[in-house]
């Protein structure tokens, strides 16, 4: 089947890093900031950064309602850490006027390792990736505080969870672009391609 074109939000965040794992990946990576350019691509990651400044810069750039849409039409996305954040059907510890895109059906909490760890990287078993546990790397990540019944969790790292799929949406509280492992980028390539069959 031909490569399917996926792109990374670049409102704000590590972009490059998604886009150079996506290309690893077997994938046409591309960063997308409007909306005709979320017109184009078959799946979308949003990446780490700081959901804050994202949720702000999608309201500004008119994207959030396209966004939605696409998410809610069942295009494929995966978020990393502040990715993750933007994908929670709700949020703790958010700000006031935080908005998220949902699509899963979870409860995510902000900074929740951040407290008391600013940032650290553990081994991770993860469901659906395989060839070993993948290296996570935790930057003020969130976790996922409760989910609803649609949501299979693919990992958890010291009894909370950190890797959710509801669907066509996945979620880690981790960094996997940041590391030379591309399985979890593999594995969100795969639900592209079989969201276009
Ligand atoms: N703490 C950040 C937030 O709230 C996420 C950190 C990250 O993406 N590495 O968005």
């Amino acid at each position: 089947m031909s490569t399917p074109t996926i792109g990374v939000l670049a409102l704000q965040g590590d972009v490059r890093e998604h886009l150079a794992a996506l290309a690893t990946a077997d994938a046409l990576a591309r960063p997308v900031r409007r909306p005709e350019e979320l017109a184009e691509v078959d799946g979308l990651v949003i990446p780490g950064g700081e959901s804050t400044t994202m949720s702000k810069l999608a309201v500004i750039f008119g994207m959030l309602e396209p966004l939605r849409e696409r998410v809610r039409a069942g295009m494929p996305v995966y978020g990393t850490c502040a990715g993750m954040i933007m994908l929670a059907d709700k949020i703790l510890d958010g700000r006031e006027d935080q908005e998220t895109l949902g699509g899963i059906d979870m409860i995510v909490r902000r900074n929740a390792f951040g407290r008391q760890n600013e940032s650290f990287e553990a081994t991770i078993d993860m469901a659906g990736v395989e060839g070993g546990p993948v290296e996570g790397v935790f930057i003020r990540a969130p976790w996922v505080e409760s989910v609803g019944g649609a949501v299979e969790v693919l990992a958890t790292h010291d009894g909370h969870t950190v890797a959710v799929r509801q669907g066509n949406v996945l979620a880690t509280s981790f960094h996997p672009e940041l590391t030379g492992d591309h399985r979890v980028h593999a594995l969100f390539v795969e639900m592209v391609r079989a969201g276009r069959s």
